[in-house]
């Protein structure tokens, strides 16, 4: 393809990506395939001869489009949002067409420096501590794939830290803590480095938020075993249920243990904290004070395409102490004078993407202004729902609603005189959720807190308005009804 063709091809790619999105509320959200679609359409080995690029165009529309479940659908409230705007696929776009692996400052300077300074931004769009600005030049910021890569490259770090602190230590002896509702990125890490790992326990009635004196007892029973506890990993917003631990107690526990590293995965939430009104509950003053390394995806709820986690550690060198293996080819006359910062030596990989080009689009797009009117909006969104589900006799509410998400179920006890037990009322909503996750037009997920199946309803596609909420409220009390009449059908052939 030369420079006109892709001129052509790039203006059509461009017109049916706005036709995509024009038309995106008349789609299903989920795709209607089955597996293995896609091998019955598509040869089963490259072509001999290069093709026409209007074909290749015309077949990611007849071929793909239809294998695509729409996360940007209003409709979507599954797992967590995964953001997508015009100004970050500009971003990527521009990314795209310079290609440089970015492993140093030399690569590509603009890179670096952009990623560096925008970082900051986002800092101070959270309200971070200076602590953890690059221009601190002790902390800073750096951008990754993804939360787990984030949380195995600060485990990296906390390991080798705590070994240099403590020499005599055993491999073995080290112990990595997470809780029961941390995102499994936490054991993935311990499978990963060959690492003994604990999840706490955390309970209903802490609304399964991990308090500081169950985290003191779990590390004193590993010590007295001669175990060393080296890392936490906290969560600001559980992938479950939007738990939040509670840092205020959990960090003065972890300042009693020397070496032990206290890292916030807030995945999710962690973008709430573009908002003053949410900085107490999302426990900013916590994260500023105890965090040794605190993780946000704008990709999630963030604005930014995906990829673009974000890392911010108090004390850089405790990255590249781990990580800084320079050798002779990589070596550059600003990186041996320390000039410059080379992100390479931050994280796992060598090569990176030009992400900081989509995060400053996004940012100068909405503006902090705009950013917060929309994690604003969506968290308006979620209590419209929440009231809707507390009109109906039919709905429970089964935690606090968390920021844009909200954990429910049918339980029918509130209206009537019949009495199921819990494993009854497991049942009711594996057969509601059978009907739920059945439809197309709809995407939730379901979950389960401490033996409860329940189903979450997560805001924040974009486009999502009052309308979409109502309508899913709707829906989902149809659905509710037929569910009921099943169960309890069921239940009475039983008697
Ligand atoms: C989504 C999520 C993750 C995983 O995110 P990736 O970026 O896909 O690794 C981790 N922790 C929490 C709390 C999450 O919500």
């Amino acid at each position: 393809m030369d420079i006109e063709q892709f001129r052509k091809a790039g203006y059509a790619a461009i017109d049916r990506i706005c036709d995509y999105y024009a038309s995106l509320q008349a789609r299903p959200v989920i795709a209607q395939v089955q597996p293995g679609y896609l091998r019955k359409l598509i040869p089963d080995a490259a072509p001999e001869k290069g093709e026409d690029f209007t074909v290749v165009q015309d077949d990611y529309q007849k071929f793909i489009v239809p294998g695509l479940t729409s996360w940007q659908h209003p409709s979507f409230f599954a797992y967590f949002p995964t953001a997508c705007t015009f100004e970050g696929i500009l971003g990527d776009l521009y990314a795209s067409s310079v290609c440089h692996p970015g492993f140093n400052w030399s690569c590509s300077p603009a890179s670096t420096e952009l990623e560096a300074i925008t970082m900051d931004w986002g800092a101070k769009l959270l309200g971070l501590s200076p602590a953890f600005y690059n221009t601190s030049g002790v902390g800073g910021g750096v951008i990754m794939t993804t939360a787990s890569d984030s949380a195995l490259t600060v485990i990296v770090a906390a390991r080798s830290r705590y070994t240099r602190l403590f020499p005599e230590v055993k491999a073995e002896q080290l112990i990595l803590y997470v809780t029961t509702q941390t995102h499994s990125l936490g054991v993935k890490a311990g499978l990963v480095l060959g690492l003994k790992v604990r999840a706490i326990d955390v309970k209903a009635e802490d609304n399964f938020a991990l308090r500081g004196e169950v985290l003191r007892k779990a590390l004193e029973e590993d010590t007295e075993k001669g175990l060393k506890p080296f890392v936490f990993v906290a969560t600001v917003g559980t992938t479950s249920s939007g738990a939040i631990d509670r840092l205020e107690e959990i960090g003065p526990v972890v300042q009693d243990y020397p070496g032990l590293w206290l890292h916030v995965d807030a995945a999710w939430a962690g973008v709430a904290l573009s908002c003053p009104e949410y900085r107490e509950i999302a426990k900013l003053a916590s994260i500023n004070e105890y965090a040794t390394s605190f993780c946000t995806n704008f990709h999630k709820w963030g604005l930014v395409n995906f990829d673009m986690s974000t890392l911010w550690v108090r004390d850089r060198k405790l990255l590249t102490d781990a990580l800084d293996v320079t050798p002779e080819f990589l070596r550059t006359k600003h990186g041996d004078a320390g000039t410059v910062v080379d992100y390479r030596n931050w994280h796992l990989g060598l090569g990176r993407r030009f992400r900081s080009l989509k995060f400053w689009f996004v940012l100068r797009g909405f503006g902090v202004k705009g950013f917060q009117n929309y994690i604003r909006r969506c968290i308006k969104l979620n209590d419209l729902f929440v009231s809707l589900l507390k009109s109906s006799p039919n709905f429970a509410i089964v935690t606090p609603p968390s920021f844009a998400l909200t954990v429910f179920r049918l339980e029918p006890t509130q209206s009537s005189d019949i009495n199921p037990s819990a494993s009854q009322l497991n049942d009711l909503n594996r057969i509601f959720w059978s009907r739920v996750s059945a439809r197309h037009d709809i995407y939730l997920t379901q979950t389960d807190l401490n033996g409860v199946f329940c189903i979450r309803l997560a805001v924040g596609a974009e486009r999502t308005t009052e309308a979409h909420i109502r309508q899913a409220f709707e829906l989902l009390s149809t659905e509710a009804e037929g569910a009921l009449k099943v169960w309890q059908e069921a239940r009475t052939a039983d008697e």
